[in-house]
């Protein structure tokens, strides 16, 4: 487990216990590190790009596109496991 800090609205700070191996709500990868979008999203998906190649990827909302994009970015992720970027992006 790890702890992320985040600002609140009118000051101060709040503290969450997050567990690092859980999977990113977007990519599915263990988040390893909590982003400002929170911690079930990676800093990388919370940026919007990969966090392998670094290419942009844009994951709009199921409702919007009936889940689309988002079967796209874990087939990016899928292939990606594959086939590692060596390396480093
Ligand atoms: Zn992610
Ligand atoms: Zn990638």
């Amino acid at each position: 487990m790890k702890t992320a800090t985040y600002s609140k609205l009118g000051g101060g700070t709040v503290q969450v216990e997050y567990d690092e191996k859980a999977p990113c709500k977007i990519c599915g990868e263990p988040v390893g590190e909590a982003s400002m979008g929170g911690t079930d999203i990676c800093p990388a998906c919370d940026c919007g790009h990969c966090r392998y190649c670094g290419v942009q990827i844009s994951v709009v909302r199921e409702t919007i596109d009936g889940g689309k994009s988002l079967r796209n970015l874990r087939e990016h992720m899928k292939w990606h496991r594959e086939y590692p970027v060596k390396g480093g992006a």
